[in-house]
């Protein structure tokens, strides 16, 4: 059993680690009592075991700032503890400073190797192990902040990539990451040589939606078409993205015009079943109206004309009366022309 042990007194310390927790480690009752009293008086907090496997115990409960540690001991030795410690992840590791009397360079290389971070020799020299107590801890500690530091910027960074690439309302894609997509998965096709369509999509009467039920009804109804979107498409190729106010644009790489059709006809299906009423428009229903185009890109063409064939196919089906698909099949040279 390891004893943990502090320090009580309440005379304020000039130094932020001595509010620190030292771990000694050591089989021999005076070394550690002789310790623990120097340590008290030094403002640490205290904790001891007496062997190598009781050490581990305690640094699993009670995370040290530093383990003082001896290195021949029962059970398991400071060398073989010190190995076992050298596994925690290094911005979590607390220093390690053998206390030993072993002076023979086989034994110092050996405490090194294992993972030692500091090394000295019986019997103690007070001041000596003193300043590298606090320079151990001061290294610990700094070397935590920054990992906490680097953490949290991390995910600060991870935030904002999100906010550049994700529209705010609806959670899915914006346009900016629609363009790169884009462009990313035309020149994939352009390698490929397979085909790359394009839905475009935009909700009927939606002005009226707006004028009937008001902005903010109409707000969450945007964002349950988008979530009936981003459930109809299943591949990893595959994005959904809002391309501007109520319409909605998905990339559908290496998908034939009857892959986005069946596409299609899944996302009626998903905002069928979304079931969102809206009286004063002739279907009584919230609906889409769908724009589909498929191209097999070639060399020296741009994405854009994929998004134009799409755009055309998609006012046909408004001129048809809405809630029903166009699509557009052409070659490059057509598109372009
Ligand atoms: P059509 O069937 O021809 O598509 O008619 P429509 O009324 O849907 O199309 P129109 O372009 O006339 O109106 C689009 C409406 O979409 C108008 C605008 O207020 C609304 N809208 C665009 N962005 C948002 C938004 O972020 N939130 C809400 N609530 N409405 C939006
Ligand atoms: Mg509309
Ligand atoms: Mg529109």
């Amino acid at each position: 059993m390891y004893q943990s042990l502090q320090d009580s007194g309440s005379s304020a310390n000039p130094y932020p680690e001595t509010a620190s927790l030292i771990l000694i480690v050591d089989d021999d009752p005076f070394i550690r009592l002789q310790l623990r009293l120097y340590l008290q008086k030094e403002k640490y907090q205290v904790a001891e075991a007496s062997d190598g496997v009781t050490a581990l115990e305690a640094y699993e409960e009670l995370h040290p700032d530093l383990i003082l540690l001896d290195a021949v001991m029962p059970t398991m030795d400071g060398f073989a503890c010190c190995k076992k410690l050298s596994a925690i992840p290094e911005s979590e590791r607390p220093p390690i400073l053998m206390i030993t009397s072993l002076e023979d360079q086989k034994s110092v290389d050996q405490a090194f190797e294992a993972g030692a971070a500091d090394y000295i020799t019986k019997p103690i020299h007070w001041a000596v192990l003193r300043q590298r107590m606090r320079r151990l801890i001061q290294q610990f500690h700094l070397q935590k902040q920054q990992t906490l530091l680097y953490n949290q910027l991390e995910a600060a960074n991870q935030q904002l990539k999100y906010l550049a690439l994700i529209d705010g309302l609806t959670h899915v894609a914006n346009r900016r990451q629609f363009d790169e997509q884009l462009e990313q998965e035309w020149r994939r096709m352009i390698r490929q040589q397979t085909p790359l369509s394009l839905i475009l999509c935009d909700i009927d009467f939606f002005k009226l939606y707006n004028d009937t039920y008001g902005h903010q009804a109409g707000d969450v109804c945007l964002q349950q078409v988008a979530a009936a979107l981003n459930r109809s498409i299943n591949r990893s190729g595959d994005l959904v993205a809002r391309y501007g106010g109520e319409e909605f644009v998905v990339i559908l790489a290496d998908t034939e015009l009857e892959g986005a059709i069946h596409i299609v006809k899944k996302i009626q299906a998903n905002i069928q079943a979304l079931e969102i009423i809206h009286e004063t428009c002739p279907n009584h229903y919230i609906t889409l109206s769908f724009g589909i185009s498929t191209v097999i890109p070639s060399q020296g063409t741009l994405p854009e004309t994929l998004i134009a064939a799409a755009d055309q196919a998609l006012y046909q089906a408004k001129a048809l009366g809405r809630n029903t698909f166009c699509t557009k099949v052409h070659s490059i040279n057509k598109l372009n022309g």
